[in-house]
């Protein structure tokens, strides 16, 4: 059962998801794009998030930061637009998504006991929107597994292994590792990437694809960061979360891999995946 249940990532899988826009297509086609989280002294995960959502073709990407990260977004990202919560070194208020088709959050925005309460409502108000959940998101929602209930179908998960942990429990094999993977994805609907070297990509339909590409250079901070902001850019421009989870992934590890053409892989840094998301993407064309 399980044996047909998998699936290896290459080329030939995700180059028929690739959209083909038309000369008359303007920023709305491309969708908006809304990144949250930053703090004092974590400014750079929002920074890459946002920078990698718009190289990946969203029309319009907001980031919603606390002040402190006001000029720094600003100026480090041009083309994002910024606005701010009501505290200056991390976010006590969230803001009111309906305009955007996609929202990542969590990169950078710490567990403080006042960003947990806002996150909490923030979850529970949110259920009808598509939403990419990294890094302190995932804490959060371990540290009340009720929340868990009020995600948005189709959302999607990028845990490393020990955000999986905290989230699933832990596991003895990697067999049992991918069931709870598998039992989880189906029982909240929403899609799995089990971040790591082979990075699995589990469906809310139980269906488990395994990634090609990328290297160790990848093994870098930051790193995940722009992984979040590439789902949510996808997932702005109308892919659907299966679309996106495997194509953003699989472009991820291969912006990755066309780096360290120019470089040894241990040079690698985050910026360095974005730089390359052009490359990627030209090569997978
Ligand atoms: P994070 O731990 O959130 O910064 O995410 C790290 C990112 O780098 C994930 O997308 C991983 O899949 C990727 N990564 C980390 N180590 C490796 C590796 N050895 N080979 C390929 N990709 C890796
Ligand atoms: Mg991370």
């Amino acid at each position: 059962e399980f044996e047909s249940n998998y699936q290896y990532v290459l080329a030939n899988i995700v180059r028929p998801f690739i959209h083909k826009p038309t000369k008359y297509a303007h920023k709305g086609t491309f969708g908006r794009a809304l990144i949250i989280g930053g703090s004092h002294g974590m400014m750079g995960a929002a920074v890459l998030a946002s920078r990698a959502c718009m190289r990946i073709g969203a029309g319009l990407t907001t980031a919603y930061v606390p002040s402190c990260g006001y000029s720094i977004m600003q100026t480090a990202n041009p083309e994002v637009m910024c606005m701010v919560g009501s505290s200056d070194e991390y976010l006590v208020t969230f803001p009111i998504v309906e305009k955007y088709q996609a929202i990542g959050v969590g990169i950078g925005l710490g567990t403080a006991k006042a960003t947990q309460v806002a996150f909490a409502n923030f979850v529970r108000e949110n259920t009808n929107h598509l939403m990419v959940y990294d890094a302190d998101a995932l804490t959060l929602l371990s540290m009340d597994k009720r929340l868990l209930e009020h995600l948005g179908k189709g959302s999607i998960l990028t845990p490393h292994p020990k955000e999986l942990e905290r989230l699933i429990g832990t596991w003895e094999t990697d067999f049992e590792k991918l069931t709870l993977c598998c039992a989880f994805a189906q029982k909240y609907q929403v899609v799995l990437v089990v971040k790591g070297a082979h990075t699995a990509v589990v469906w809310p339909c139980g269906k488990i694809h395994f990634n090609s590409t990328g290297n160790w250079g990848m093994a870098t901070a930051g790193a995940g960061d722009v992984l979040t902001g590439i789902l949510t850019g996808l997932l702005a421009q109308g892919y659907t979360s299966e679309q996106a989870s495997l194509l953003g992934v699989y472009l991820h590890g291969l912006a990755g891999d066309c780096a360290v053409k120019l470089m040894y892989k241990v040079n690698l840094i985050a910026s360095d995946l974005i730089d390359n998301l052009t490359n990627a993407y030209v090569s997978l064309l």
